[in-house]
């Protein structure tokens, strides 16, 4: 089959590569309908993680199954389903408390695992015509077939989970004002759930013009950090700052390149928020970046302001997305025409074309929101 495979910095490439095939009872086969890339996908392609060429990118996943093991209960061939791009046993001690962005059985000791990610288990990406899914009975959240909704139902595998999830590690409730730094697909999501969970006012800090745009269209407040200090532009529309902080950015993006101290996201943003406010971080921060400027930036290891961050009496929750916590809940919504994360997305291109999106999105081009493949 025909697959997006990692060649080195900055390119990736259609391969032929062999298909997958069930490996254990509990696996399925998906023959892959749409499958996004994501702004995780840069940190490899960029070549700033351990990456080696010849992986299988792809953990934003959607399909209809074709094939199920014999230990398979709830899923069969021809189902329509949306993949959760954290890969989890259902069994484990933080499956079973929800937390599948951190199982212990596919990847003990680290972020759980994931499809086509490097440090994340074995498994290979979904970027590809067809795809094994482990423990298919946890792994597979089952959608209405045919093709409608097909759009938003694609963001269902990372992206809003991962924008909702950003909004319950802060705590957005009814009223609050919230900032959320960071105008990409993830940020935008982060700003939409905000709205959904009843935010009074939410604003999203971005510089390009199409993504603080997206933001403006949803009913958020865009701030452009090239035209002066961010937390000072919030600061000025709030008394003594917003209620809630979402961190939709990650160490990589904003560190200028050959300096030597990075500038640091969750520095803004402890700026930002008022004093027992708080804080949620699903911007990636990577502990090996061999693309790091210095010795401690390459470990991962930042100029945190601890000491602003306390006098603040402030709170923070990070980590990956826990999916499988919200992926029905989120389902249920576009079904019932109560959400639309598809606004996001500003691109559909076939599954041959990749090596063009990817250099495009990475460039944050106009119209590269985000991009889905069609295989
Ligand atoms: P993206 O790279 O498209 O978006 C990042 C945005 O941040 C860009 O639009 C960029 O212009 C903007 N930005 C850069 N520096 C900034 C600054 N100093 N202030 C404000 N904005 C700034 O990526 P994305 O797909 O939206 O993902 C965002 C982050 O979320 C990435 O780090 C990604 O790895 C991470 N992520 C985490 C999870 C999770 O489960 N925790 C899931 C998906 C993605
Ligand atoms: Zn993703």
């Amino acid at each position: 089959m025909k697959a997006v495979v990692y060649e080195g910095p900055n390119q990736v490439d259609i391969e032929q590569v062999d298909d997958p095939r069930i490996e254990h009872p509990t696996d399925a086969i998906v023959k892959i309908t749409s499958t996004a890339i994501c702004g995780s996908d840069l940190h490899m392609y960029e070549g700033r993680t351990a990456a080696e060429p010849g992986i299988v990118f792809g953990h934003e996943n959607m399909g209809v199954v074709t094939e199920v093991g014999s230990g398979v209960e709830s899923v069969r061939a021809g189902d329509r389903v949306s993949l959760p791009f954290n890969i989890a046993c259902g069994f484990c001690r933080n499956c079973l408390a929800g937390r599948t962005g951190f199982c212990l059985t596919v990847n003990p000791g680290f972020a759980g695992g994931a499809y086509g990610y490097v440090g994340m288990g074995p498994y290979t990406g979904g970027q590809a015509e067809y795809l094994r899914v482990p423990f298919a009975d946890f792994n597979c959240l089952q959608l209405p077939r045919g093709e409608q909704h097909e759009d938003d139902f694609a963001m269902l595998a990372d992206i809003f989970p991962t924008g909702y999830h950003s909004t319950e590690l802060a705590g957005v409730s009814p009223g609050d004002t919230v900032a959320v730094y960071g105008a990409g697909p993830v940020g935008l999501m982060a700003a939409y759930s905000s709205i959904l969970r009843g935010a009074s006012q939410v604003f999203v800090v971005d510089k390009v013009p199409d993504r603080l745009r997206l933001a403006e269209e949803i009913g958020a407040v865009p701030i452009d950090f090239t035209q002066g200090s961010a937390p000072e532009q919030i600061q000025e529309r709030t008394l003594g700052g917003t209620d809630r902080g979402i961190d939709a950015v990650g160490y990589q993006a904003t560190v200028p390149q050959g300096e030597e101290q990075p500038s640091v996201v969750l520095n803004d943003l402890i700026e930002t928020v008022r004093a027992t406010g708080s804080l949620g971080v699903v911007g990636l921060y990577l502990p090996n970046d061999p693309g790091g400027p210095s010795e401690d930036a390459k470990k991962g290891r930042l100029l945190v302001d601890v000491g602003r961050f306390f006098e603040k009496g402030l709170r923070m929750g990070t980590g990956q997305a826990n999916v499988k916590a919200y992926n029905r809940q989120l389902r249920d919504l576009i079904i019932a025409g109560r959400a639309r994360p598809s606004f996001v997305v500003s691109q559909r291109r076939p599954l041959d074309e990749a090596a063009d999106a990817y250099a495009r999105f990475d460039r944050r081009e106009e119209g590269y929101t985000k991009v889905l493949l069609k295989p």
